[in-house]
């Protein structure tokens, strides 16, 4: 059977054995016929047209050169000893470098014949050479052979450096397709290939290692990226209905007299159509018998908390106990301090637990949290560690998060029990086709629309030059009774320097801003908890008017009153980030500001980002312009996930296509959901090949 074959380790196709087997695992993961099958080239280049030496400027491009070795000459010693070809054309000479030489390579070069050397152009020194050179005797037939789209594979330098060059790649792929012959398999049924005008399985995958003209590439690759985006969507769908299908949930009956209560006496503001929205979709999946797993999208201030809140009413009201998990200590409290009044008037019982909580407190919780005296529980991840046992947990909600895993969500559940309902805040939004990709298996409610009466936040990029106007300009909005956060860079690495610059900002403002008639508070990780407490609750009940503080105000600080964030050395934030913080202000009613300050010297990258800030407060098109910056592994760890094994997809490139087969794929499961029409055999066939064994009980069932 073709699988089979497909899955012969590499090291059993002519011309790799054992050593070069090992280095293709190693260094791009090939390890059968499969992976190098789909070892996409990146790109293609023109091996017809040559380049004359006196003609070559530009480093790092690849050249192609006709001419000949006048002499070749070991040079160096020990670890530096390389060997150096003059290649000389009759329009000047370069150097054809090997830093790593042997008998066999110098027997094998001929002097005084032409060849064709292809390369990777460097310069040292200000004399041109190329390293690694691919080498071949000028002479008819290799010049025919020789095609406008050479594939160009991803390598290694340990690759080249044991020879194994793009050449030898494509020799190796040529040989595989003989091997392979005609047995490579469709997946996809012949009335999607006819809509979609998509050539056969196996002519694209021909073709995207040989094309012979751009159309037929261009044909290949859509139809390589159909069907990979096909089959990821139709398996994160197929999950999210089998889950559905398999995992029961608690059913919620009814809304509760604590909800009810809530809604009607104790809430401050009209709901937004979109939180409401929101609520009728989470209220829904509660009652349906199977366990909820939605992730909730929505911009900074978009008010996800009282959504939070209101479904964990709704398990409350149904005899059940609620959860909700928060990435920071501060988070927590701030929670509990919102909530714990009206939880009294509801007759709610909520406590706090993180990990600086007491010992003696925490035993306590652990004790009437499994008795089932704790309605509500707001903490960070000490949540799911040691020990910490509901006795009947109904929802857990994350807030603010989406890096929360799969195992760590599990950690929730107990074996002999039902799992709780999930309900995954995000901190910021999620790009739309990255979330399809990543978070395709689980459902998805968006929060499209901001509280009324919020203003957009203006933001403005200074240099570090320009403080003098900004110490005015924060003097004003003191005046007017608004207050102030300072924020610092601390990223792991530079610890101690970061430690010193948000000192001696504080410092240096502190000089800016005397007491008695300011108040500065400084706000930093390495503080006991107690002391940081103290110190925010200071600035929440404005007692101080400028919060100095590092990142641990990142996320969810929820202090209307605040008007400005000053976000020191900017450059260093990645854009998400910025929003973030930028989100801390703007969320009551007065006109709110937010100060990018870098130094002098920025990156490209880092201009952009500043340039995105100050052009939208719109998170969902910063979500976006982030990706497309930083690429889909750097953003939540998706790369981790193992669910996004995209090769030749490009998440920002392809999203019209994403989107289109996704409903595409929707359609399909929506009239076959097992996929046992036999129209559908080939999608079935091709499911159950690529599913990892153990897992396939999600799939199929
Ligand atoms: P986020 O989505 O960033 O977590 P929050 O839930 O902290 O946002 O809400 C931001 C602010 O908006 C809070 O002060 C909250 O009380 C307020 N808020 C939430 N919903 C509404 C609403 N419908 N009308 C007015 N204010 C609201
Ligand atoms: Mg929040």
């Amino acid at each position: 059977m073709n699988s089979d074959i497909l899955n012969t380790s590499i090291e059993f196709l002519k011309g790799v054995g054992p050593n070069r087997a090992k280095l293709l695992n190693g260094e791009l993961k090939i390890s059968t016929f499969k992976d190098l099958l789909f070892q996409f080239p990146f790109r293609y280049i023109d091996k017809t047209s040559y380049h004359k030496i006196s003609e070559i400027q530009s480093i790092n491009s690849e050249i192609q050169i006709i001419g000949k070795i006048s002499d070749l000459k070991e040079v160096g010693i020990g670890k530096k000893k390389r060997l150096v070809a003059k290649f000389i054309d009759d329009t000047g000479s370069i150097d054809l470098v090997w830093f790593k030489t042997n008998r066999w390579l110098i027997d094998s070069i001929k002097l005084n014949t032409e060849y064709i050397a292809y390369g990777k152009l460097n310069s040292y020194n200000g004399k041109h050479s190329i390293a690694h050179p691919e080498l071949e005797l000028y002479n008819n037939e290799n010049v025919k052979k020789r095609t406008k789209l050479t594939a160009v594979y991803p390598s290694t330098e340990l690759l080249n450096r044991r020879g194994i060059t793009n050449k030898v790649i494509l020799n190796l792929i040529e040989e595989l397709l003989i091997t392979l012959n005609n047995k490579i398999d469709e997946n996809l049924p012949t009335y999607l290939k006819q809509k979609f005008n998509l050539l056969a399985r196996r002519e694209a995958l021909i073709i995207i290692h040989k094309p012979r003209n751009l159309d037929e590439l261009k044909k290949a690759i859509y139809r390589l990226k159909f069907e990979e985006i096909f089959f990821l969507q139709i398996r994160l769908i197929k999950k999210n209905i089998n889950r559905k299908e398999k995992i029961k949930g608690y059913k919620f009956n009814v809304i509760g007299k604590e909800f009810d209560k809530f809604f009607k006496d104790h809430l401050s503001f009209e709901l937004t159509n979109a939180q409401k929205r929101v609520l009728k979709e989470i209220r829904r999946d509660l009652g349906s018998g199977a366990q909820m797993n939605r992730l909730l999208q929505g911009d900074v201030g978009s008010g996800k908390t009282i959504v939070a809140f209101m479904s964990a009413l709704i398990a409350i009201g149904n005899g059940f106990q609620a959860c909700i998990m928060t990435p920071t200590e501060i988070l927590s409290h701030q929670h509990y301090n919102k909530f714990k009044d009206i939880c009294k008037l509801l007759n709610i019982n909520v406590k706090t637990l993180t990990g600086s909580s007491k010992a003696r407190y925490k035993k306590e919780v652990k004790e009437s949290l499994i008795k089932g005296e704790i309605d509500l529980l707001i903490g960070t991840h000490a949540l799911i560690y040691d020990g910490v046992d509901f006795k009947n947990l109904g929802i857990a909600i994350i807030d603010e998060q989406h890096k929360f895993g799969v195992a760590q969500r599990s950690k929730l559940w107990h074996k002999n029990k039902l799992p709780p309902h999930v309900l995954i805040m995000t901190a910021t939004p999620i790009p739309r086709t990255l979330a399809m990709s990543a978070y395709g298996d689980l459902d998805m409610s968006v929060i499209n629309e901001l509280p009324p009466g919020r203003k957009d936040i203006k933001t403005i990029h200074q240099s570090n030059r320009d403080r003098l106007k900004l110490i005015h300009f924060l003097k004003d909005e003191i005046k007017k009774g608004r207050q102030i956060y300072v924020v610092y860079p601390l990223i792991k690495e530079s610890e101690k320097l970061d430690f010193k610059d948000l000192l001696d900002g504080y410092e240096s403002f502190s000089r800016d801003f005397p007491m008695p008639k300011y108040q500065l508070s400084i706000v930093h990780g390495k503080m006991k908890n107690e002391d940081k407490d103290y110190e925010m609750q200071r600035f929440i009940e404005n007692k101080t008017q400028i919060l100095v503080s590092t990142t641990v105000i990142e996320v969810g600080v929820d202090i209307p009153n605040a008007t400005v964030m000053v976000i020191e050395s900017a450059e260093r934030f990645g854009l998400s980030q910025l929003h973030q913080l930028r989100g801390r202000v703007g969320r009551g009613a007065h006109k709110s500001y937010c100060f990018l300050i870098t130094g002098n010297k920025q990156t490209k990258e880092s201009k952009i980002r500043m340039e995105t800030m100050v052009s939208t407060n719109d998170g969902f098109i910063i979500a976006e312009k982030d990706l497309e910056l930083r690429g889909p592994g750097n953003i939540m760890g998706t790369q981790q996930s193992g669910e996004m094994p995209l090769r030749i997809t490009n998440l920002i490139g392809d999203s019209k296509l994403i989107q289109k087969i996704r409903l595409l794929a929707e359609k399909i499961l929506e009239k076959d959901p097992k996929l046992t029409n036999p129209n559908n055999s080939l999608i079935l066939s091709y499911l159950k090949q690529i599913i990892d064994k153990k897992n396939i009980w999600e799939y199929i069932s």
